[in-house]
């Protein structure tokens, strides 16, 4: 095994590795050298090519009519249009039409090949790696000619058709905003706002794994663009304290030179328990913003802030107004309208009112919820099913399984707890955290004697004293209430005495999970409570008519649907169409990457868009597991892993043992291996006599992979990652 340097070569039988193909995870390689590379930037999390998601046409927005595209009618403000004809917007498109008409596709114009109209990718490929023979039909559509984009930079969108000049765009210094994260997924939240090459960036959140993420911790937006900016970054402001919203900035607070945040009083202690984790508290200036004073408004350069208070489903939520001397915009975080609200803060109409007299341009509004119609049910109530809940359980046990984040919830929960004489036992470490900074912010106003951790004191208690609250509300396999149920925790073994409730809904995609622990509870004849019995959760995002509420107040030049998936940010548009009666035209819809700027009233998405991906966070906090990787990790997942060990005389370059082969995850049928092994053979024998001992290690990996491919896919209908080996003595 003296000379693998750059011998290895995995390609999967899916498609081609024409990037980095690292050589992790092999018994057989581990004194190989990683190879190279193809790096054409050095960020700091992401190398890969953008995701598909990006590229494909997705992007719903719609290309006007030209011909009805009459500038005085576009713009909702004028009365004609929106005074005047209330619903009746100037310029809409019959249903059907909408939202099907836009590709958006992601061109570098920087890069070489663009100049030469998308010729082959020499210039995106390292070129000393060994490329695997492709058949057309198995290369990714999305891969075939597209040269590989610089993150971060600015690139041209491919056809300027679909940005017709509707209204007369001002000249001047336009104010930009750019989502970097939080559309097209519901989680890692980030948006950038810039003015004069000054910047803020609202939110830094991060997204939880989607199924096809075998191994990944979470996914967090891609900052390229800001952290090369970021001596102009003159603040990161965050909305609330949820992950989704909060949950990178450890990972990205250093990078961009330790910037001030600004949070509320919750926001600022969950952040800091967060940095306080990872060392960094000390070196992070977090300034505390409370929107009910007079300093929640403050300058910073060109910039006027002003935070006001929202609800949602942890306290201290707020939302934000941003003017600059080109316009103003509001961005509303997670919110929904509650008025009667359990933590006391109502939301804050008479500042939405002000900013409306003041003008608002842009609003960017909260779409999880813009499918569901009425009013978000308000935390009161299902407070007082709560009540209900624990009263009725007089007698036994009582376990509530919840988010760790729903601390508006926790709150409540606890304090009915205490009114009804139980002692709380708190399952999970983030629960744990939450209700603990929550309590010494006298959020959660109960003795601090009445909350303790799970441990087995619980036992030396009986049933009707404990109140068990829980994390595992979605079945996590890892979580306390999974434990429970499987009979696995250490403290807790579930009996008939025992009530298990769930104030929570399962999030699509975590039923499956969710039914396994709800049946193994009934299985060991305890009670279960869920939402179909009572109403004991309510989402804390906007409904339909707390969007329609929030617009009314607000008034807002253009409404951009924000946070949430396609579907769900469609939905939001519509309402704006149809139902407030805006300009489709003012309605637009963004991508992560999508420049919108401002001047004069007058928004337009630009013709540029900034480059992103995905940037995956791994094991201990480690973003650099690339697209490219987690791909290749999912082709094991489904087709195993094929190794041939090919060890070679040096000068003649035949066989000088016996090739072998190692097959990883399929290939029960020992008779298998011998057709490989005669395969690889045959195939190595046409090789040598072809190119005699001028043969050269790339010709060998990229004739066997490929061939061994084919041959598999006939054999045993499998596609593994193949792994050539080759070893010269
Ligand atoms: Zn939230
Ligand atoms: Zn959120």
């Amino acid at each position: 095994m003296d000379s693998l340097n750059g011998w290895i070569q995995k390609v999967t039988g899916a498609g081609n590795k024409n990037s980095s193909s690292g050589s992790e995870g092999s018994s057989q390689n581990s004194s190989a050298k990683k190879p190279v590379r193809n790096n054409q930037r050095k960020t700091d999390g992401a190398k890969n090519p953008p995701r598909n998601k990006q590229q494909s046409p997705r992007d719903g927005e719609k290309t006007p009519n030209r011909r009805n595209s009459n500038p005085r009618n576009a713009n909702p403000r004028n009365a004609q249009n929106k005074t005047n004809q209330p619903g009746k917007p100037r310029g809409r498109k019959p249903a059907g039409q909408r939202g099907r008409n836009n590709t958006q596709n992601v061109i570098n114009p920087n890069a070489p090949a663009f100049q030469k109209r998308l010729p082959e990718r020499k210039n995106a490929t390292v070129p000393s790696r060994p490329q695997p023979r492709l058949s057309a039909s198995n290369i990714p559509a999305n891969r075939k000619q597209r040269p590989r984009p610089m993150l971060g930079k600015i690139s041209r969108e491919v056809s300027s058709r679909q940005f017709p000049q509707h209204e007369k765009f001002p000249k001047g210094d336009p104010m930009r905003v750019i989502p970097l994260g939080g559309l097209n997924e519901v989680g890692k939240n980030s948006m950038c706002i810039e003015y004069k090459g000054e910047l803020l960036l609202i939110d830094i959140g991060l997204q939880f794994p989607e199924e096809n993420m075998p191994g990944i911790d979470y996914v967090i937006p891609d900052l390229t663009y800001v952290l090369e900016r970021k001596e102009k970054l003159k603040a990161v402001l965050i909305t609330h304290g949820h992950l989704d919203h909060i949950g990178a900035i450890h990972l990205y607070i250093e990078k961009l030179g330790f910037p001030v945040i600004y949070a509320t009083r919750l926001t600022k202690a969950l952040i800091e328990k967060r940095l306080e984790e990872h060392d960094l508290l000390e070196k992070v200036q977090i300034i505390e913003v409370d929107p009910k004073k007079p300093e929640s408004r403050f300058d910073l350069g060109e910039f006027t802030i002003e935070y006001f208070a929202v609800n949602h489903s942890i306290p201290d939520s707020a939302g934000i107004y941003i003017k600059t001397p080109a316009g103003s915009m509001i961005h509303t975080g997670d919110f929904k309208f509650d008025l009667t609200p359990t933590d006391g803060m109502p939301c804050d109409y008479a500042k939405l009112i002000k900013f409306s007299q003041e003008n608002v341009d842009l609003i960017f509004a909260d779409s999880t919820n813009a499918l569901k119609e009425g009013y978000c049910p308000s935390e009161r109530n299902i407070e007082k099913n709560i009540g209900n809940v624990i009263r009725e359980a007089a007698g036994k046990r009582l376990i509530i399984a919840t988010f760790a984040s729903s601390v508006g919830r926790h709150k409540a929960i606890i304090q009915h707890a205490v009114a009804n004489g139980r002692k709380i036992f708190l399952a999970g470490r983030s629960m744990n955290d939450n209700i603990r900074i929550c309590h010494d912010l006298n959020i959660i106003n109960v003795p601090a004697s009445a909350i303790r951790k799970l441990n087995n004191s619980v036992n030396d208690y009986r049933p009707e004293e404990v109140l068990i609250l829980t994390t595992g509300s979605q079945g996590e396999p890892f979580a306390a209430l999974s434990r429970i149920s499987r009979d696995e925790h250490p403290h807790i073994v579930l009996t008939e005495e025992d009530v298990i409730a769930f104030s929570s809904s399962p999030i699509p995609g975590n039923e499956r999970g969710l039914y396994t622990v709800i049946d193994s509870i009934y299985r060991k004849g305890a009670t279960v409570v869920t939402k179909g019995d009572i109403d004991i959760h309510a989402s804390g995002h906007a409904f339909r008519g707390d969007l329609k509420l929030m617009h009314s107040l607000v008034n807002p030049g253009y409404i951009i649907p924000i946070h949430g998936e396609y579907f769900m940010r469609i939905g939001h548009r519509d309402l704006a169409i149809e139902d407030l009666g805006y300009d489709p035209r003012h309605v637009p819809m963004l991508e992560n990457g999508s420049i919108l700027e401002l001047l004069g009233g007058v928004a337009r998405k630009s013709k540029q868009r900034i480059e992103t991906e995905l940037v995956f966070v791994d094991g201990k906090d480690h973003a650099d597991m690339t697209e490219e990787q987690l791909k290749e990790r999912l082709a094991m997942s489904e087709g195993g892993l094929l190794t041939v060990l090919l060890e070679l005389d040096k000068e003649t370059k035949k066989f000088k043992k016996e090739p072998r082969t190692f097959a990883e995850g399929f290939l029960e049928n020992k008779n298998v291996h011998g057709v490989i092994l005669d395969q690889v053979k045959a195939s190595y024998g046409r090789l040598l006599d072809k190119k005699g001992d001028k043969i050269v290690e790339k010709d060998i990996v990229t004739e066997l992979t490929s061939h061994l491919r084919d041959e598999l896919l006939m054999e045993v209908d499998r596609e593994p990652v193949i792994q050539v080996l080759v070893t010269l003595s």
